[in-house]
């Protein structure tokens, strides 16, 4: 008897012959998210800005699924590099279905102790750049498009101080997805957004110093996997009747 598998062939996958673009996919939330969607049949382009040797795993990992995949450096922080990226998925891939906006950057700390710098860093990695590949994605999507946003339990609820910075480019997206939702919808283009709760990644490590605090304020009372992260992007990149919605996949966090 011959089987099959599906995940290499793609005759069945729901994302079969898309073309998604990950920013930040060489590690954490992103690479998973690459992979789900591979898994799921897209073809996929991950960005980076020092994780090279990782980024060419993710790629050759969707490769071996079967997969285009292509990894550019491209850092989120330059205005060019932001847009640009969208530009180089289009033309490695053939287009673009799928934007996912995860890359980006934490720097917590009392108010008082934020540097001009520091505003500036987080703001145009998370804010600006999140803004700009969103821009040339709309330009560039075909019909059924998806801009899928990794934004952050503490846009909805900031637990303690540190947050200020944070949380001001974390609530950004929110009203970014929302007017997305607005202007694209007429193009058949949608845009959500996903707050991930505290995930065990390089970022913010499940072992780390701060780890058992934030655990207890979920109601679940533990991290989450970048995979359960990856689980809802993969339905987003799907859903038909969605769009300007928040979803929070942060172990009841904000509850
Ligand atoms: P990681 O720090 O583990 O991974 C970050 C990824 O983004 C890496 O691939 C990194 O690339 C890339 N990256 C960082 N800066 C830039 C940049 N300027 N331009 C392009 N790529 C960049 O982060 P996570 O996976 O934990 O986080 C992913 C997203 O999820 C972020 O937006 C974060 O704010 C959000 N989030 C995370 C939570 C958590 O608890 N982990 C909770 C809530 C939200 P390289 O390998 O080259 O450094």
């Amino acid at each position: 008897m011959t089987t099959t598998d599906e995940s290499t062939t793609g005759t069945h996958t729901p994302l079969h012959g898309k073309v998604a673009l990950v920013t930040g996919g060489s590690r954490g939330i992103g690479a998973a998210t690459a992979l789900r969607l591979a898994r799921e049949g897209a073809d996929v382009a991950v960005t980076y800005v020092n994780g090279e040797q990782a980024a060419e795993e993710v790629v050759r990992a969707a490769q071996a699924l079967g997969r285009r995949a292509v990894a550019l450096r491209a850092d989120s922080a330059d205005p060019d590099e932001a847009a640009g990226a969208v530009e180089r998925a289009v033309e490695t891939l053939g287009g673009l279905d799928v934007l996912v906006n995860n890359a980006g950057v934490g720097v917590l700390g009392p108010l008082e102790g934020l540097a001009l710098a520091d505003v500036d860093r987080v703001l145009a990695v998370n804010v600006r750049g999140v803004f700009l590949a969103s821009q040339a994605a709309a330009g560039r999507m075909r019909a059924g498009g998806r801009i899928i946003t990794i934004g952050s339990c503490m846009a909805q609820r900031v637990p303690g101080p540190g947050g200020t910075l944070y949380a001001t480019s974390k609530s950004a997206l929110i009203g970014l997805t929302k007017a997305l939702a607005r202007e694209l919808s007429p193009r058949g283009i949608t845009a959500n957004i996903v707050h991930p709760g505290p995930i065990d990644t390089d970022m913010n490590p499940a072992d780390g110093p701060y780890a058992s605090g934030q655990a207890a304020m979920t109601a679940l009372g533990r991290f989450g996997t970048a995979d359960e992260v990856a689980a809802t992007v993969a339905y987003l990149a799907g859903a038909e009747y969605v769009t300007g919605a928040e979803f929070a996949v942060d172990g009841g966090h904000a509850a």
